[in-house]
């Protein structure tokens, strides 16, 4: 009929009814999705069958999608848990020396990651900062750092500035999809620049191929980075302001405390069933506080983080 063979490609960015497929040589082409594709987002692996005759319509169609190894979601107000970018290998949670180094910050992203099974790497931007600090400062940003590598997270400390500590960063790229997110002013685009100069002009040549015109900021998209890694390397880079600023109040305390891997030992040792871990009698986590089994500042931001979700979580009454 009018599609040629099945082939195979990866979501970069979807428009409501349309997405963009990149092909096997990283050509995008602007693609209807069949009604029986239930839910496909931006780093789908999808099969599909390009268009014969070049017209105005789509310039294919999209059949199936792969399973996915993760899916990133994003509270939405009005569908609940929204899926917003699949297939991630790995979060890069960029803190850094200045303004303000934030472990709860840091909390709230490995929290995200736990929940949705996606191996974090704690990256330290800025410390080309780190001399101006004083002394105690800096040995308080060491002991978290040393506490979370303690906990089995990978910590890299970089200056995307001065170009210090970026090859482990780099190289942990090579074959894997990533994300970068962090509080506005850490250093994400900096870093993303430092390791990756031609990232914009990516940015730009996606906007250009796919037709769209102009570069759309809120859609989820993936940007391919073929270039500058081994030639046999595949790596990626998914980006969204959605992705950037998720919220976790879709969760629950009991997720949330699974989410805190240093309590998953203790997790079901408390006396009472709906213990809050606070004051709480008999309370497993507690008592690990208090022999030094957990951090004490882990205790407080994972009460923090629930106490936030009470807040923050919308009234959504209004809801049809
Ligand atoms: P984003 O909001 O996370 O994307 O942060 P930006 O990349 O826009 O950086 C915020 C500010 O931090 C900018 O003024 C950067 O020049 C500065 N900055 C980024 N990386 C470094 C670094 O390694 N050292 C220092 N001293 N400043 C940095
Ligand atoms: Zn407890």
């Amino acid at each position: 009929d009018q599609l040629g063979s099945a082939e195979a490609g990866v979501i970069v960015s979807r428009y409501g009814q349309h997405a963009d497929v990149a092909d096997q040589h990283g050509q995008l082409h602007r693609c209807h999705i069949r009604r029986t594709v239930e839910s496909l987002v931006c780093g789908d692996k999808v099969i599909w069958r390009r268009a014969k005759e070049a017209s105005e319509g789509p310039a294919g169609v999209i059949e199936a999608v792969n399973e996915r190894h993760s899916l990133l979601s994003r509270p939405d107000y009005y569908d609940g848990i929204k899926p917003v970018a699949a297939n991630i290998d790995q979060i890069f949670i960029v803190s850094s020396v200045l303004p303000s180094f934030s472990a709860q910050i840091i909390d709230r992203y490995l929290v995200a990651c736990e929940d949705a099974d996606i191996e974090p790497v704690i990256v330290l931007n800025k410390v080309d900062l780190l001399v101006d600090l004083e002394a105690s400062e800096r040995a308080d940003i060491d002991a978290y750092l040393a506490a979370y590598e303690q906990l089995g997270y990978r910590v890299l400390r970089v200056s995307s500035r001065q170009q210090d500590g970026l090859s482990p960063l780099f190289n942990a790229m090579n074959n894997r999809v990533s994300v970068f997110v962090g509080q506005s002013g850490v250093g994400k685009s900096s870093l993303v620049n430092a390791l990756l100069p031609d990232v914009e002009a990516l940015t730009q040549q996606v906007s250009d191929n796919s037709g769209l015109g102009q570069h759309t900021t809120t859609v989820a998209t993936r940007y391919a980075l073929a270039a500058p890694f081994s030639s046999t390397a595949e790596a990626a880079i998914i980006d969204s302001p959605g992705i950037r600023e998720f919220s976790l109040w879709h969760l629950d305390a009991e997720r949330v405390a699974w989410c805190f891997i240093d309590f998953r030992p203790y997790l079901g040792r408390c006396k009472f069933r709906d213990c809050k871990h606070r004051d709480d009698p008999g309370c497993a986590i507690q008592q690990a506080v208090a022999d030094n089994d957990i951090y004490a500042w882990r205790l407080a931001n994972f009460h923090r983080i629930i106490d936030s979700m009470e807040t923050q979580r919308p009234a959504r009454a209004d809801k049809k």
